[in-house]
């Protein structure tokens, strides 16, 4: 016999037990960002693989070893998007968003990255993200931490650290990196064999190592913090006030400094010790210098993206219930006669309780197996039409929940008694 065929590994099925966590998540995140003014945006999932080369830039793990890139029919190089911002701004360039106006956009969906999974790693994951444009200053840099902060409250998820640390200018920056490669040259020997091939091409991400047999070597590195000019600090300690003012607590990491090439100045990560190893579930930061690079005009831009599956695992643990949603009523019906009347009179339920959830019954089946079907929707109420009830014009109601006794109820009158009954 054919083996059955499976999903492929590090990309999941999210099932019908788990869409209502996920929902929960996206419709909270989805109304802060709104309360904030943000507006959605939708980009392919396929870009050109050429844009992410020179975005995240070339010598990233993710441009390296990543990414699922593959020619198309035309022989063009496709890449299934590894993350958002570099379609984003692809898209906010290409329809002229970026002229002399200011943007604050997000989005959402599935990201593609060839890693080897592992809890809280997979190779299709999902982000929501968010994008501004067209502002230098770090007022837009407070306000991204304070939605995060917002999220966090809204999804009910306490016991998070903000991280936060600045990269500088490309200046601050390039001064800073010789000094660390000059300290890493110098011990040589102890690096391990990604931070030895990262050395001339991509040094400041060896900080960002998760060996923890590089983590005392690295922990004795000079940091950024004697390179930072005036305005690079002005910047932070506006920053950090204006968070300290709003009562968000944080952390300054100096050896934080993000997987991506394209930041500068402000970067920040939210983590939580639930997870284990995999704890961050927001990055982001500034990235002043990637539209120039992606050719346009300089606009400043910040962002940041959260991991949902990791979002998800932490409600998982703090409240697995929240957004599921149980049927109110559920239809026995009992012969053909039965079930046609109870599909009208199903919709007109529809119509008369928005909100509420009213499952027909479908599918056959005897009195029995049709109550333990609708004991199982989580119904607080049975309405069951069988011979009898379609001839007398009734309906029976009965409670599945509470010792009510059922009651025989005209069926032009139902409608008004549920009202009743479910308003309690
Ligand atoms: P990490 O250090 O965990 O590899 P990253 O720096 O590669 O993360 P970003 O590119 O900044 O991650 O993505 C933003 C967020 O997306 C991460 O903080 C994380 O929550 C989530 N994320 C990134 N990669 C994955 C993945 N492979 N599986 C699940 N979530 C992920
Ligand atoms: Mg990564």
């Amino acid at each position: 016999m054919a083996k059955n065929i499976q999903a492929i590994r590090g990309m999941h099925d999210v099932l019908p037990d788990q869409t209502p966590l996920w929902q929960f998540l996206e419709r909270r995140v989805a109304g802060v960002l709104a309360a904030y003014g943000y507006r959605e945006i939708r980009m392919p999932i396929l870009e050109q693989t050429e844009l992410f080369k020179r975005s995240i830039g070339e010598v990233t793990d993710i441009v390296e070893k990543e990414m699922y890139t593959f020619d198309d029919r035309n022989g063009d190089s496709l890449t299934l998007r590894p993350e958002g911002t570099a379609g984003c701004v692809r898209a906010a360039m290409e329809n002229g968003l970026l002229h002399n106006q200011t943007q604050r956009l997000w989005y959402q969906g599935p990201m593609f990255r060839h890693e080897r999974p592992q809890k809280g790693r997979y190779r299709q994951f999902h982000q929501i993200g968010v994008e501004t444009f067209g502002m230098p200053g770090p007022d837009v840099d407070a306000e991204l931490i304070l939605i995060t902060a917002r999220i966090w409250r809204e999804l009910g998820i306490d016991g998070l650290e903000l991280q936060l640390n600045t990269l500088g200018s490309a200046d601050e920056r390039a001064a800073y990196r010789t000094e660390l490669v000059d300290y890493l040259q110098a011990h040589h020997e102890r690096l391990d064999a990604d931070s030895r091939r990262r050395l001339g091409s991509n040094p400041l991400r060896i900080l960002d190592s998760k060996n923890p047999a590089m983590r005392e070597l690295l922990d004795g590195a000079p940091t950024m913090h004697a390179h930072l000019g005036d305005e690079t600090r002005r910047h932070l300690d506006f920053v950090c006030d204006t968070l300290t003012r709003a009562g968000v607590a944080f952390v300054l990491n100096p050896r934080l400094v993000r997987g991506l090439d394209y930041y500068s100045r402000t970067v920040f990560e939210w983590v939580t010790d639930r997870l284990g190893a995999q704890g961050t579930v927001c990055a982001g930061g500034r990235y002043d210098g990637l539209v120039e690079q992606l050719g346009g005009k300089p606009v400043p831009a910040v962002g940041f993206a959260m991991g949902l599956e990791r979002l998800v695992a932490v409600l998982e643990e703090i409240d697995p219930g929240a957004g599921a949603a149980v049927a109110d009523v559920y239809l026995v019906l009992l012969g053909d006669a039965a079930v046609t009347e109870g599909l009208v009179l199903a919709e007109r339920l529809r119509d008369a309780l928005p909100g509420r959830e009213v499952v027909a019954h479908c599918g056959g089946g005897g009195m029995k197996a049709q109550f333990k079907r609708a004991d199982r929707s989580g119904a607080r109420y049975a309405l069951v039409i069988g011979d009898a009830e379609v001839e007398g014009g009734t309906v029976a109601l009965k409670s599945l929940r509470a010792d009510e006794e059922q009651i025989l109820v005209a069926r032009d009158a139902i409608v008004d008694v549920l009202l009743a009954r479910l308003a309690v």
